[in-house]
């Protein structure tokens, strides 16, 4: 059995002791099996979602969107092109000036207060709006004559209808606007700026999600990225498929054969196909989330969810007796107390070094740790994010199988791969494992602001693909 047995922090622990912290800790281990399981699961789900028929695609979890962008970057770019990107509570405005399809950015960040992700959505959207106004401004760009292009990358789940049209199917993460659903942001956008900023002079010509955008950024520095996946906040995954393999395919048969799909594959396990893994803490956190009942597969990787996983843990073993002496610190008491960052000060301790797990308790209030504690903290945080990176790379084989390429590069945007040392490494325990390998050479690059860049960068090639007739 694969189940824990002890771990490499735990070494000096009490052999009784460990034997209980060993019942509650196994609940999260996989197993090979398990692994197994959940790649066939992803396979299933996609091929599912790429039905076209209605009754097997409404089984899936995911939706396999089209995004019917067809060009990845040619090297031929010229000319100004905006990104918008919009996903959590921040969000960016980019400027990409290309000269021969070399890219010079500017990248401005701004933020949308909390109060206004449960407001009506045209409140967030009128931020937004107000944001472009500000750039504008701030960088001269107020007088154009010519509209500039505008890349929208939308990070929520969305039916693709066209290049530059879409609905929202529901919000996730941090944004629960009472409306939303069933509406399309692009036209949300439009509006709001007509409302705030109707003499800036933008044109929105193509919206994607970020995971696409993120491709878009890494098909730049590689020619080799036909995957994109983001982990951060969220969790998601596009990829370029061939035309020929997808069942629902709307538009022509024009060269390039291939188009960016976005897989959408945060809901996994919401119908149920991952129960099977599924821990308490898990069916807790979902409960105490903003969308219960949804989005159940990114709620395991999620750095939304990473920090408060290991603290329902924590809750766990200290009404067990097994860390803090049996007493959860007031600071941890609230749920989403414990978040990424201080999950990631945590996993950054190397070998017998736990200086930043002791900093980052002593910051919770846990003045005087003893040894077994900082243990107990180091091997349920590293559990936690080593079972996440675990479960997204099982998406991540079920994908590269599908693609049969010889070798691909996956480009990967978010907080958590860029923030956490160690999340790249648990990855490659599973992309790397010969038991689970899919004869393609895969290489995990980090593209970093990939995903607000790639969004100006889809604008030049939508505007390419558009003036070629090709849809
Ligand atoms: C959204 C996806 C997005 C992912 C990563 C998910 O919650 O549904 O569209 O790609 O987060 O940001
Ligand atoms: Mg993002």
């Amino acid at each position: 059995t694969e189940d824990w047995k002890g771990g490499q922090f735990c070494k000096n622990i009490e052999p009784s002791k460990k034997k209980k912290l060993a019942k509650v800790l196994s609940e999260l281990v996989l197993t090979a099996d398990d692994i197994e399981r959940i790649i066939a699961v992803f396979t299933q789900q996609m091929d599912m979602a790429n039905s076209a028929k209605p009754d097997i695609r409404s089984k899936s979890d995911h939706l396999m969107e089209n995004t019917h962008i067809r060009q990845l970057m040619d090297g031929t770019e010229n000319g100004e092109y905006l990104g918008l990107d919009l996903g959590g509570t921040n969000y960016r405005v980019v400027l990409a000036k290309f000269k021969n399809g070399v890219a010079d950015i500017t990248i401005q960040n701004y933020v949308i207060p909390e109060h206004v992700l449960s407001g009506p959505s045209s409140g967030a959207f009128d931020f937004i709006a107000d944001g472009i106004r500000q750039f504008f401004e701030k960088y001269n760009m107020k007088g154009r004559t010519k509209k500039i292009p505008l890349g929208f990358t939308f990070s929520f789940p969305s039916r693709q209808k066209t290049l530059k049209s879409q609905t929202l199917v529901t919000w996730t993460k941090s944004f629960k606007c009472p409306d939303g659903p069933g509406l399309d942001p692009v036209q949300l956008l439009e509006e709001a700026l007509q409302r705030n900023a109707p003499d800036v002079p933008v044109e929105v010509v193509v919206v994607m999600s970020d995971t696409t955008s993120t491709l878009m950024a890494g098909n730049y520095v590689d020619k080799k990225a036909r995957i994109g996946l983001i982990l951060g906040t969220g969790c998601n995954a596009a990829f370029v498929e061939n035309l020929d393999n997808i069942e629902r395919w709307s538009g022509d048969r024009k060269d390039p054969q291939h188009v960016i799909v976005n897989v959408e594959w945060g809901a996994t396990g919401d119908k149920g196909c991952l129960d099977f893994c599924r821990t308490k803490y898990e069916k807790q956190l979902d409960q105490l989330s903003n969308h219960p009942k949804s989005f159940t597969f990114e709620k395991s990787v999620g750095g939304l969810y990473l920090g408060e996983l290991v603290r329902l843990m924590l809750v766990e073993l200290a009404k067990e007796g097994l860390v803090f002496g049996g007493y959860l610190p007031p600071s941890l008491q609230p749920p989403w107390s414990l978040t990424a960052t201080q999950i990631t000060q945590i996993e950054s301790d190397k070998g017998d070094d736990s200086s930043n797990t002791v900093s980052a308790l002593k910051e919770l209030g846990v003045s005087d740790p003893d040894a077994d504690d900082v243990a107990v903290v180091r091997e349920v945080a590293e559990m936690v994010c080593r079972r996440g990176a675990y479960v997204v790379s099982c998406g991540l084989a079920a994908l590269v199988k599908r693609m049969g390429l010889a070798a691909v590069t996956v480009a990967i945007d978010g907080s958590v791969y860029e923030r956490h040392p160690k999340f790249h490494g648990y990855m490659m325990e599973i992309l790397g494992d010969s038991r689970f390998d899919s004869n393609t050479q895969i290489e995990l690059i980090l593209v970093k602001d990939g995903s607000g860049q790639g969004g100006a960068f889809a604008a030049a090639s939508a505007l390419r693909q558009l003036a070629a007739g090709i849809r």
